[in-house]
């Protein structure tokens, strides 16, 4: 039979992320010891309420299906923490539960872009913003991250770029791969032109509650006039250590959340009841893992912000949220693709190209300090001895 698909998926390409670790496990098949900073889930496990929440709910039977958006429970209980976290009023209409994050960035994309929309996201960015706009027939325009403002919008090229066609503006903050926070002060400049050209935004505030030394991440949401054109893509993945599970959520108008909850109805159902009572007791339950794991993260950012500093050609801002660095190596001479290979190949540490996040991430590498210090400082002195070489 000849394969053909249509063109709305022709330009989806895997996450590079699942490339380099084919790549480290052939090696690690081979026999070699490869060290992982290529990854972006904590290497915590779930904490430990919430894994016997999840099995309590199984063994009681909840293990059915659920209305599309969600348990009327979770999305309550979503909307009430979600709300008093960014300082505004979220009904539970308004939330809508799916399978992980990926869902509420997805389907509000599907259900606002009309063929030759224009949609503006972060360059260096998370790979399925481009893929999710093509996929709806927008066209992407990417807005550079730039290193000398923490890796926060080039407002420059942001005020030639939004115009009349714009439709939805991306933001992530903290960022992946920058781990970069976007101060308030650009918020409050995206969002008068978000005003003035009637656009919408998505904030991708995954890793919200990964941020260091008492910071806490403007959300766009927060300023006045924005909540009703603002999608916020929250989730449990990073903060409660939740990746398998799926669940995520997506908090929106009422009329964009009642779209998006027939879109789910039509292609994943609902997210697993078990699932969904686990995430509850997260969000009930005691929050003091939370901020032991930022702290231990934090530690571990600031080792290898000081061993990658200290590496020849290589030079590493301190990212204030995520569990990403984005070191600079323009100064090696080569490009993210090659240094990113050849440290794989002859150190045996996996780690991504910047390039694999878009165009403006070429002259950087991706770090994931998901891992513990002593893996962090064997890394690194893998790394210096092949500069070195
Ligand atoms: N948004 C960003 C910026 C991410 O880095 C990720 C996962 O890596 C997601 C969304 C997706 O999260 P989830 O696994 O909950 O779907």
């Amino acid at each position: 039979m000849v394969m053909s698909f249509t063109s709305r998926t022709s330009h989806l390409k895997p996450e590079g992320a699942y490339q380099v670790l084919a790549r480290a496990n052939q090696l690690e098949a081979s026999g070699r010891k490869i060290i992982h900073f290529e990854i972006g889930q904590p290497d915590f496990d779930t904490f430990s309420n919430v894994s016997l929440a999840g099995i309590r709910a199984i063994s009681e039977g909840h293990t059915r299906y659920t209305p599309p958006a969600g348990m009327p429970s979770l999305r309550e209980a979503i909307a009430e923490d979600a709300g008093q976290r960014r300082g505004i009023h979220i009904d539970p209409e308004e939330v809508v539960v799916g399978p992980g994050a990926k869902p509420a960035l997805f389907f509000p994309t599907l259900a606002l872009v009309e063929p030759g929309d224009e949609v503006i996201y972060p360059d260096p960015g998370f790979p399925t913003y481009e893929a999710m706009i093509r996929v709806a027939g927008g066209v992407p325009v990417a807005v550079p991250l730039v290193e000398e403002n923490d890796f926060s919008f080039d407002l420059e090229v942001f005020d030639r770029v939004v115009n009349v066609r714009t439709r939805l503006i991306i933001l992530n903050s903290p960022s992946n791969p920058t781990g970069g926070v976007m101060p308030v002060t650009d918020l409050e400049h995206i969002a008068e032109k978000a005003c003035a050209y009637d656009c919408w935004v998505m904030s991708d505030e995954i890793y919200g509650r990964v941020t260091y030394e008492g910071l806490v991440a403007p959300s766009i949401s927060s300023i006045p006039g924005m909540q009703s054109r603002t999608i916020i893509v929250d989730g449990f993945s990073k903060t409660y250590a939740m990746t398998g599970w799926r669940l995520g959520y997506g908090i929106m108008p009422r009329a964009l959340a009642d779209r998006v909850g027939l879109l789910l109805t039509h292609s994943v159902g609902s997210t697993a009841q078990f699932t969904q009572y686990a995430g509850l007791d997260a969000i009930r339950g005691p929050q003091d893992q939370v901020a032991a794991v930022n702290k231990e993260y934090q530690r571990r950012r600031d080792v290898i912000v000081a061993g990658l500093n200290d590496l020849p050609g290589i030079h590493c801002r301190t990212p204030q949220g995520a569990f990403y660095v984005f070191p600079n190596i323009k100064a090696t001479g080569m490009t993210s693709d090659e240094l990113a290979n050849l440290i794989l190949e002859k150190a045996g540490v996996a780690l991504l190209p910047g390039s694999s996040f878009g165009e403006h991430g070429e002259g950087y590498l991706r770090l994931s300090y998901a891992t513990s210090i002593e893996t962090i400082k064997l890394g690194l002195e893998r790394i210096r001895a092949v500069l070195l070489n």
